[in-house]
């Protein structure tokens, strides 16, 4: 017995053929397979989007069908359960189907993120199996979290530098004395305001630094500059964590 899903193959990347745990007799036939699925989808799925595209399969749960996984599967094609979203490798921008970039059209992603939220929300389970509703509920999650993450303008820039194996967590990015000193200003600015509209102008001036940084973030993503993509992020972050606080600061 072949296990479908250690089958790999990423061609988008130059060219790079990949195959393991698989007789080669069945390769051509699976190829083709495969390539005419992606044929089918290329409509749907801006595949010019993505530097390259992982192929890869697994079984449905309730009637053993074959599931292809190039593009986010919800449904099986044959039973049409739901399947399971924990079996599939695709990142959030593949999920919602636009393009792996910083630069995202929101209004696109948000009208994707209802119409999945609507295919997957538990509600249209409550009658369905046991396996089903858990299935739902999963997905469900996962597509929440997604939507949370690319809308977000700081949350979408770090997702992005996971995705490419970079973090921002303490002690990865050493941010320049001058930066942390604006910081520490802005902060006593924050602590020491004790009006509304004081800290609604401090608001707005970090607001315009948060605008100004994407640009940037924006540019380094652009440029395929990682490592300033980083820097940038660990700023915004400090920023963030200011409006944070200003947020929660109760004045009358
Ligand atoms: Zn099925």
């Amino acid at each position: 017995m072949f296990v479908l899903r250690n089958w790999r193959l990423n061609m988008f990347g130059g060219g790079f053929l990949r195959i393991s745990r698989y007789s080669l007799n069945n390769v051509g036939r699976q190829l083709s397979e495969h390539l005419c699925l992606l044929n089918v989808d290329a409509r749907f799925y801006k595949l010019k989007c993505h530097s390259y595209a992982n192929f890869a399969a697994f079984k449905c749960w309730n009637c053993q069908t074959v599931v292809d996984t190039s593009v986010p599967r919800l449904f099986c094609k044959n039973c049409s359960l739901i399947q399971s979203s924990e079996q599939q490798n695709f990142n959030y921008f593949e999920l919602f189907n636009i393009c792996e970039q910083y630069d995202i059209d929101v209004r696109q992603l948000t009208l994707n993120f209802r119409n999945l939220q609507n295919r997957l929300h538990p509600d249209k389970f409550s009658n369905k199996s046991k396996e089903e509703k858990i299935l739902s509920e999963s997905f469900s999650s996962l597509l929440n979290k997604a939507y949370t993450t690319l809308v977000n303008p700081l949350l979408r820039g770090l997702y992005m530098l996971n995705v490419n194996g970079l973090n921002i967590e303490e002690g990865s990015v050493t941010m320049d004395p001058s930066f942390l000193g604006e910081i520490m200003e802005w902060n006593e600015q924050v602590e020491e305001a004790n009006t509304k509209e004081s800290l609604e102008n401090l608001k707005q001036n970090i607001d315009v630094i948060l605008i100004n940084l994407y640009k940037e973030i924006s540019k380094a993503f652009n440029d395929n500059n990682l490592n300033e993509a980083k820097t940038l992020l660990s700023k915004a972050k400090y920023y963030s964590t200011l409006l944070e606080k200003i947020k929660e600061i109760d004045v009358q």
